[in-house]
């Protein structure tokens, strides 16, 4: 009985993080629910790793994440970057319907 309780709590802040975040409620209550703290976790880290700025290889052309130092398709060493991409997050358009 105790664990249903600690998964719903569980399942409730993941589902708020993800619906603050800009994605589904249900999704991110069912994911926490299911497997508590991971899915927090997943949930808290979601956006991070959509937002992160990003850079391209000057060597290979892959789009990496501005925090690789190594690319990860050539191996080139990347040093900060001249021009930034978008991160994923804003690429995709803010633009959703709620609900
Ligand atoms: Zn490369």
């Amino acid at each position: 009985m105790a664990y249903l309780v600690i998964a719903f709590c569980f399942g409730l802040a993941g589902g708020i993080v993800g619906r603050i975040k800009g994605s589904s409620f249900a999704l991110w209550f069912l994911i926490s629910g299911l497997v508590p703290f991971f899915g927090l976790m997943a949930a808290i880290a979601y956006r991070f790793e959509r937002d992160e700025p990003r850079r391209q290889c000057p060597k290979c052309g892959r789009v990496t994440k501005l925090y690789d130092a190594l690319c990860t398709r050539c191996g080139e060493e990347l040093d900060f970057p001249e021009q930034l991409l978008a991160p994923e997050s804003a690429e995709r358009g803010a633009v959703t319907h709620a609900g």
